[in-house]
């Protein structure tokens, strides 16, 4: 076994060429599209105020490797992680970057946190007092974020917590606060009252700790408007180009084309039944198209009898349930030249961004592009590190 298969790896090139040949679907990623929406939203803060740049999840599924390099190279020095291992991996890319990593220290790594200079978020008295205590170890201040909740309800020190850190003289020389920050619940609605509401909130906390920077809005916070801009903004779903602005046209570039594979054409007659539980009926003569990505890849079960693809400018309907490894499209009446075995359907492309195929399928363009698959080869445009 082991020896057939490392015939079989001998015998396939790993040249670009041979790894597109064989991908079931390709994912190209822009980076100077990511670079270019980490400018617009510089481009648009306050006077004074900074835009970090938050690589959670691998980048939101796009390649932290080479997302984060791209970003400091267009003079990004901020970044938030949500783990302390993402933490970790981001320092080996980038030495000399400020990392803040968002669930802060677990009981024991607080060693990890020191020897990486990694900054962490501080979001429970309990995390506060433990890593007051490492820096008292220490004998030397640590310092540290303070996250306040202001609505979510889901990690920060509520007022009367952090007011008793600011009045806690011992606890603050040894955790000098870098940052101040709060969390959004409503961001993606300008309207909902919430939004003056925590805003407010965070004001009055900011006031407990004088002089220290504060942050508070995310994508679409940032788009709320320069008053939650305070000293730093953390965007990360609009840098890779979702929609922070919902009732509005998408001010970003998009960043990711995901096309799929076709592994076969057939002819189909009236009355024929596509795929697992016979749940799509062909009425006419139709032409499928079987194409190598399915729900194993991040397309989602949700999108089976409901979402589409694109061949060039025509929509083509997603038919069937999908499949682990596979989807169906009815491409009935597209040119022949322009379907064959070996080509590709857009699933993410010019005609259809990441938040179309999120509502398709019930859900937000986070989840779908966190949820694309480690199948299909990945091709980045513009500054790479490769
Ligand atoms: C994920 C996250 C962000 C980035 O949010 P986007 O909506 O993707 O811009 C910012 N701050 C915190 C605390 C987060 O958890």
């Amino acid at each position: 076994m082991e020896r057939m298969s490392e015939a079989l790896q001998r015998g396939a090139g790993d040249d670009l060429e041979s790894r597109v040949k064989r991908a079931g679907g390709v994912l190209t990623i822009d980076l100077d599209a990511i670079v270019a929406n980490w400018r617009l939203v510089t481009a648009r803060l306050r006077p004074g105020s900074r835009c970090a740049g938050v690589v959670k999840a691998d980048a939101y599924g796009l390649g932290m490797a080479q997302v984060a390099p791209a970003l400091a190279s267009a003079g990004c020095r901020r970044f938030f992680v949500a783990t302390i291992d993402e933490g970790l991996a981001l320092r080996t890319l980038l030495p000399e970057a400020e990392i803040m990593v968002l669930c802060g220290p677990f009981a024991g790594t607080e060693h990890d946190f020191l020897a990486h200079r990694l900054l962490p978020i501080l979001n429970s008295p309990q995390q506060v007092a433990d890593w007051a205590q490492f820096a008292r170890r220490r004998e030397q201040p640590l310092p540290a974020v303070l996250h306040v909740d202001t609505a979510m309800s889901r990690l920060g020190l509520n007022f009367n917590q952090a007011k008793a850190v600011a009045e806690d003289r011992a606890t603050l020389a040894a955790v000098p606060p870098a940052l101040v920050m709060s969390h959004l619940a409503c961001a993606d609605d300008p309207d909902h009252p919430l939004n003056s509401g925590q805003l407010a909130a965070f004001a009055a906390a900011r006031t407990l700790f004088p002089g220290i920077e504060g942050s508070i809005a995310a994508s679409s916070g940032i788009f709320l408007g320069p008053d939650w801009h305070a000293d730093w903004v953390r965007p990360g779903a609009a840098l890779y180009g979702l929609r922070p602005t919902p009732r509005s046209l998408n001010p970003m570039a998009q960043v990711a084309r995901l096309q799929g594979r076709i592994v076969q054409l057939r002819d189909v007659d009236e009355g024929k039944t596509v795929g697992y539980g016979a749940t799509h009926r062909v009425v006419a003569k139709a032409r499928l198209a079987t194409v190598a990505v399915g729900y194993a890849d991040g397309i989602f079960r949700a999108l089976g009898n409901r979402g589409c693809g694109h061949v060039g400018e025509r929509r083509v309907p997603l038919v069937g349930r999908v499949s682990m490894d596979l989807v169906v499209f009815d491409v009935t009446g597209v040119p022949a030249d322009e379907v064959r075995p070996g080509g590709f359907i857009d699933l993410i492309g010019p005609r259809q961004s990441v938040d179309d195929l999120a509502r398709d399928a019930h859900t937000i363009g986070y989840e779908v592009l966190t949820a694309l698959g480690s199948r299909y080869y990945r091709h980045y445009l513009g500054r790479t590190e490769e």
